[in-house]
């Protein structure tokens, strides 16, 4: 097939922004196409040569695209680039330059001139994607001969397109929609086909492919379509309501809630040893995480499975989750060694989407959970996102605040009844999200007093992984508990931490301490610290301001970390359960002056 019959459409596509003009257009171009190479020409009009899972991205650098124009014209490079300038799109350029005659060579005159055959949609394609695919030393001289050889036997319209793909900016304008509608039209009888054939991509993320077996099989092959370990299933997405009442009444009274981890959600492809990361954007993520590759290749039992999880960076002494940016270390191309052991990760199991032959896409939710768990094996960094089965919404309220407490973005709530399928690439009601509706920063520290600590395990072993803080309430003359602390300590004061405390250590809780939480080792209260967080909370375990904002809740901190000690301060001078009621409500009233903002 030739690349003329491309650009023709390409073409047409550019002068209409009407979405049934466009589906007429490309119905007219996949009726010409030869069938086994439908896939190449939807990827390359929609600008790629792939799916982008595969990760495989055209883009030449602009300086190496000039230069091969300008050898492919035989013009000198500065002609190229004032070209640009004055049309400020690298394929017009190319097309007004290569559309000037030549001036007339020797090799011409004596009929020796190179006489391109015409191009065809095989080699663009074959060139394009040894250009692509060019990597390490030469590569740029590589890829500078491949595209000027192109362009010499391309006529000047078929270089404005060549051009703009391989400089990743083709940009036609077609949603993958258009391209389903069209698909549907030509090879599978009629529109009529478009949710079966929507439903091929939801479950591959691959137009090309989709198209293909389209046009070989029709609409039987896309009855049949199945999934493919390796190929990337398009997520579900939770749509949000404000209220547990809501929450509740949308899902018929019940559901199962889930704590919603605050790190990268990713979909996990394995075969035998093989695993696969996929991102919520379906890019192909394997390589920033091997720890949770190994994680998944020995925990999940089964032979071929696609999972769902959150991966959160965690720290390791204590186990407490992380705040998201830290895994942003993560997203690097080198030093991932040292990244993995700075910045460690456990994984949330939360959906089972195919295992060993079954697909479980189609099955409810309570009947993949069962899957679930029969194939993850629960160890210290893989775990089964935290649960409950909620049947008011008092107990989601409570779960919702342990959630917070516990580090996490708030809850997500799924349907439990017969329909309650994987809806791949859809938003919808199935399942339903509940977050903390602000996320103002904590302005001031606060002084805060030990009364009890953790033991640390791994690095910290023989030191204390976290100190359980308390504000002073001077109406009861007590201390009341905030939150566990285990971050901002350097490795010094961490080593010095039991000298420290020592002399505060008593066998039991102080008299004039009010706590839920049961820590290993209590202390008098004597020792102020100053903390800093991200924000304030209510949670169930604290007992700060207890029942004040709300029944059964007290004040907590969100991601506190440790500044410094208060050697100045007394206990009784810690901030005050007053005033931390009171930073809450100024916050709240931030939130929602930042929410009337136009
Ligand atoms: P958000 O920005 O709120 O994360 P989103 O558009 O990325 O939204 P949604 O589907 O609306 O995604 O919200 C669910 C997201 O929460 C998932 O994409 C996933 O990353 C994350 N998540 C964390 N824990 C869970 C869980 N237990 N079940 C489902 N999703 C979870």
């Amino acid at each position: 097939m030739l690349y003329s019959v491309l650009v023709d459409a390409y073409e047409s596509l550019e002068r209409t922004t009407k979405r049934l003009e466009m589906t007429d257009i490309l119905v007219g171009l996949f009726r010409k196409v030869p069938t086994d190479l439908v896939d190449k020409v939807v990827y390359l009009t929609q600008g790629k040569l792939y799916p982008d899972f595969v990760g495989i991205e055209l883009g030449m650098a602009e300086k190496l695209v000039m230069r091969s124009i300008a050898e492919a014209a035989g013009v000198q490079i500065k002609v190229v680039e004032d070209e640009l300038k004055r049309m400020g799109d690298i394929g017009k350029a190319a097309e007004n330059i290569l559309s000037k005659p030549k001036a007339v060579s020797l090799l011409a005159f004596m009929g020796g001139e190179h006489k391109p055959e015409p191009l065809t949609v095989n080699k663009v394609y074959d060139t394009l994607e040894r250009i692509a695919r060019a990597s390490g030393e030469g590569a740029q001289e590589t890829k500078i001969t491949l595209l000027s050889a192109l362009l010499k036997d391309s006529t000047p319209r078929e270089a404005r397109y060549i051009l703009r793909t391989v400089t990743g900016k083709l940009r036609l304008g077609i949603a993958d929609m258009t391209i389903l509608d069209a698909l549907a039209i030509s090879f599978c009888g009629g529109k009529e086909a478009r949710p079966l054939i929507e439903r091929a991509y939801n479950l591959s993320s691959d137009l090309g492919f989709v198209a293909k077996t389209a046009a070989m099989e029709g609409l039987e092959g896309i009855k049949k379509f199945k999934i493919t370990v390796g190929k990337p299933i398009r997520p579900m997405l939770a749509e949000r309501l404000p209220t547990p009442e809501e929450v509740l009444s949308k899902l018929g009274g019940k559901c199962i809630a889930e704590y919603k981890y605050d790190g990268e959600r990713i979909q996990a492809h394995k075969q035998g040893d093989r695993v696969l990361l996929f991102s919520r954007r379906l890019e192909n993520i394997t390589h920033h995480y091997p720890d949770a590759c190994e994680l998944l290749r020995n925990y999940i039992k089964a032979e071929e499975v696609i999972v769902e999880c959150e991966c959160v960076a965690i720290d390791p002494d204590t186990g407490e989750l992380r705040p998201f940016q830290e895994l942003m270390h993560r997203r690097r191309k080198y030093g991932i060694e040292d990244a993995m052991k700075m910045f460690p990760v456990s994984l949330f199991m939360f959906d089972i989407l195919y295992v060993d032959g079954i697909d479980l896409t189609l099955k409810p939710y309570p009947e993949r959970r069962e899957h679930l768990l029969k194939v993850v094996q629960e160890a210290d960094r893989i775990r089964i996102a935290e649960f409950r089965l909620i049947e008011s919404p008092e107990e989601l309220e409570k779960f919702f605040e342990e959630a917070v407490a516990d580090g996490c973005e708030g809850v997500v709530c799924k349907s439990l009844s017969p329909n309650s399928i994987y809806q791949a690439g859809a938003r919808g009601w199935l399942w339903i999200k509940l977050k903390r509706s602000y996320q103002a920063k904590m302005r001031d520290t606060v002084d805060l007093v030990p009364i009890g600590a953790f033991y640390g395990r791994g690095k910290r072993a023989g030191t204390y992984g976290a100190l359980l803080l308390a504000a002073y309430d001077p109406d009861t003359d007590t201390f009341k508990t905030v939150s566990k602390c285990g971050s901002g300590f350097s490795d010094e004061e961490l080593a010095r931490l039991p000298e420290l405390l020592k002399p505060y250590i008593i066998p039991h809780q102080h008299p004039r301490v009010d706590s839920r939480a049961k820590p290993d080792v209590w202390f008098v209260p004597a020792l102020v610290a100053e903390i800093l967080g991200d924000e304030i909370t209510l949670s169930p375990m604290a007992t700060a301001a207890m029942g004040v904002v709300r029944e059964g809740a007290g004040l907590s901190i969100r991601f506190p970390r440790f500044i410094r000690w208060r050697p100045d301060k007394g206990p009784e001078d810690a901030t005050t359960v007053n005033e931390l009621l009171e930073m809450y409500r100024s916050q709240l009233k931030k939130i929602e002056a930042e929410e009337q903002k136009p």
